[in-house]
């Protein structure tokens, strides 16, 4: 080779490296077609989270996501139970607009669903773990669905041929597993949309062998209305979700377990031995006490308290995984991570479990979102955000426009600008399920920066007012208080105002033959 082409080889070398280093930044650092993982937990209460000053438990991988990006403070659902939030996501609708307001319906798949969007510009997109929608997903290329509510131990998932296999393993570690294959597997030239659905932290709270007893030496303190007794408030008093009568000594509390129901009877001889071996000696420490009454309700609640954070735990330490494969693949930059649950959900608070009142701990869900092209790290929003709006912000992160006939708004503004005005913090709320499983008697309300108001309609008909400000226990319904009688004019025109705009016409007919 003479000098000349020599001189000309390396050119060309350099011209050609610099093509392809220059499409490879293109596609790592597209930042109008931003990857998205957006992981959905369910009943994970903000209690239980650090970030959110809970001090129950540490929980590093949801607060680094907090701390890499921002959190909100003020994050509601619009309908505090499983499906109908899913529903929610999915549409960006309230479940009066989407069909979906109780539990183990068949969601229609067939309406406009926000995922078709992803997938109508250019994504890959993919629902890993829990659907639990009484159907298969549509607006998704791939999935794999726990069956139904899924199983702990061993659970059976249903993938994109309709077909079910049965996954040997802890089902938050199988969820993991098979969201980081399929993002091994995906196209790189093509941005992507994963849903991991998790089953944690869901009744009956069952933990990962390696987390068995993990919070067994700490006595938690009882929440301070651990013995509420309802006075003032007629729907509170007639539910049946407590942790003193409502859950099970077998199969919430798990003393005296029965191998061959449930989860238990799906497991293995090596995860029986160990997981008999654990609850066989809670049990007989159980018996050795002979507790009645309070004191019963008292040890259900540590017996309740400690499963649960030993399976939040499984899923902080997953979530950790799913952020260490993003680091490992160079996609920190460019993708928006979110985390959040669901609803929010009752640890003890007014003696509960459960969730689906519209008192701040069900009301209330975490949200954590990390996107490091617009967020600042350590970003804390303390607008009203709610769950109609998580499909719009996720669109209008990928740059797509958000359709006119979602009800929610993008969060954008929120996440760009710690400083935005005329934000409208006022959340409007819909319960329905009635009676079964917790006879929580359907309801729907206001919530604003001090105040909520709240109309429960059917089995218990009646008005509730809370002053936030003075009583975030919501222990004093002062609707009968003349004190606030200027409050409650003002926020029943409120009221009626979100119901027409968000077009709820069972709100309305109720309202009206009030008069
Ligand atoms: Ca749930």
């Amino acid at each position: 080779m003479n000098l000349l082409k020599f001189s000309k080889y390396i050119i060309s070398l350099i011209l050609s490296s610099f093509i392809i280093s220059k499409s490879v930044a293109q596609a790592l650092n597209n930042s109008s077609q931003p990857n998205i993982v957006f992981i959905i937990s369910d009943d994970h209460a903000f209690q239980a989270i650090g970030a959110y000053g809970g001090k129950l438990m540490p929980t590093p991988n949801i607060d680094r996501i907090a701390n890499e990006g921002a959190i909100f403070r003020n994050s509601f659902v619009t309908n505090s139970i499983c499906g109908p939030s899913r529903a929610t996501l999915l549409t960006g609708k309230y479940s009066h607009k989407n069909g979906y307001p109780l539990n183990e319906k068949k969601f229609d798949v067939n309406q406009f669903l926000f995922s078709r969007l992803f997938q109508q510009h250019n994504y890959q997109t993919a629902w890993v773990g829990k659907w639990h929608l009484g159907n298969l997903p549509q607006g998704f290329d791939y999935f794999s669905i726990l069956k139904g509510q899924g199983n702990y131990y061993n659970p059976d998932l249903v993938g994109t041929n309709n077909d079910t296999t049965r996954h040997e393993g802890y089902v938050t570690d199988i969820i993991t597993d098979q969201s980081l294959a399929w993002l091994d597997q995906r196209d790189p030239s093509k941005p992507f949309f994963l849903v991991v659905g998790e089953k944690a932290t869901h009744r009956e709270w069952v933990p990962d062998i390696q987390d068995l007893g993990a919070f067994d030496s700490i006595d938690f303190p009882l929440p301070v209305n651990f013995f509420d007794t309802y006075n003032d408030r007629q729907a509170a008093l007639h539910q049946d979700m407590t942790i003193e009568t409502t859950m099970r000594m077998k199969e919430d509390v798990k003393v005296h377990l029965d191998y061959n129901t449930g989860d238990f009877k799906r497991l293995t001889e090596d995860q029986r031995v160990k997981i008999k071996e654990y609850y066989d000696r809670i049990s007989n420490e159980f018996d050795a006490k002979k507790l009645s009454g309070k004191e019963l309700a008292v040890w259900k609640f540590q017996r309740y308290i400690k499963d649960y954070l030993a399976v939040a735990k499984s899923m902080d330490r997953n979530i950790g995984k799913i952020l260490e494969y993003l680091d490992q693949h160079q996609l920190v930059e460019n993708t928006v991570v979110v985390y959040l649950s669901d609803q929010g959900f009752y640890l003890g608070e007014h003696g509960w479990f459960d969730k689906r009142f519209m008192y701040e701990e069900s009301l209330r869900t975490p949200f954590v979102i990390r996107y490091p092209q617009i967020i600042k790290p350590g970003t804390n929003i303390t607008r009203f955000a709610s769950n109609i709006d998580w499909a719009p912000t996720v669109l209008d992160l990928a740059g797509i426009k958000v359709p006119n006939e979602i009800q929610g708004m993008s969060l954008v503004p929120l996440l760009k600008n710690r400083n935005v005005k005329n934000w409208n913090d006022e959340l409007y709320y819909h319960y329905y399920e009635y009676p079964d499983p917790h006879r929580v008697s359907p309801h729907f309300g206001i919530r604003t920066p001090q105040y909520k108001l709240i109309k429960f309609y059917g089995a218990e008909n009646g008005w509730e007012l809370y002053d936030l400000k003075r009583d975030q226990s919501e222990m004093n319904n002062v609707i009968k208080s003349k004190k606030y009688s200027k409050v409650i004019a003002d926020l029943k025109s409120k009221l009626v105002l979100l119901i027409d705009k968000y077009e709820d016409d069972e709100a309305r007919k109720i309202l009206s033959e009030e008069k």
